[in-house]
């Protein structure tokens, strides 16, 4: 188990050691902090407070022993093994379909390979934008507002890290998110299509309309699916 003496960050005692630490854990966490080197320069408070904002509405930067900054890094160091495997790395919407199929959870990827099938009898031209998405992507995402959740079934994986999506973005290689993708037709037999495979749509949320995706199980079951995930 991982454990500080002092503080570390925005004013902080910054001892040598105590900065190696967060700075590994930072690296886990999936947030860059710079070289794992015990000096906590501007990079490592930048990193932390990118990392608290996940979880804290106003970041400070520091990282004190038993606070929930440190409960938050510590506690997702000592239990997940957060490396995603070298072969899923790399960004996920340039993958060949094939392998955003297999990023899938398989009762998901049975059903969106049903979807394809569908819509391409009915003429389209559907192709899967994303499968499965790193927890990093997610949290860019959520800052560019293209996400309202920093945690979405997309990131769901099992707890070494291989990636076992629960949703799928779908769109018309066409179309993709311009106008068209209404007008054709597209959106309304995407819907139909998923629903027919028992999926949940996006289109049908009233608050935020997420017309491309859709997912295996309710949006009550994404904390369930967060802890399974070991995130
Ligand atoms: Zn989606």
């Amino acid at each position: 188990m991982d454990r500080i003496t002092a503080s570390v960050g925005q004013g902080g005692r910054n001892d040598r050691a105590d900065v190696i630490v967060v700075q590994n854990l930072l690296r886990a966490r999936g947030v860059d902090p710079g070289q794992s080197d015990g000096a906590c320069g501007e990079r490592t408070i930048a990193a932390i407070r990118k990392f608290q904002s996940r979880f804290m509405a106003v970041p400070d930067g520091q990282v004190e022993p038993d606070k929930a900054t440190w409960k938050q890094l510590a506690q997702a160091g000592a239990t997940v093994a957060p490396k995603t495997p070298a072969a899923w790395l790399g960004d996920s919407a340039q993958w060949p379909q094939s392998k955003k199929l297999q990023s899938m959870n398989p009762q998901l990827a049975v059903k969106v390979r049903g979807v394809l099938d569908a819509l391409g009898r009915r003429g389209f031209q559907p192709k899967v934008f994303y499968g499965w998405r790193s927890v990093d992507v997610q949290a860019r995402l959520f800052a560019e507002g293209k996400s309202k959740v920093r945690f979405s079934f997309h990131n769901a994986q099992k707890v070494d890290g291989t990636p076992y999506a629960y949703a799928a973005d779908i769109i018309d290689a066409r179309y993709a998110w311009t106008a068209q993708a209404e007008s054709s037709g597209f959106w309304k037999a995407l819907g139909e299509e998923s629903k027919r495979q028992g999926l949940v749509w996006g289109g049908d949320w009233a608050s935020f309309r997420d017309w491309a995706h859709v997912q295996l199980v309710s949006n009550g079951e994404l904390a369930r699916v967060k802890k399974e995930s070991g995130l």
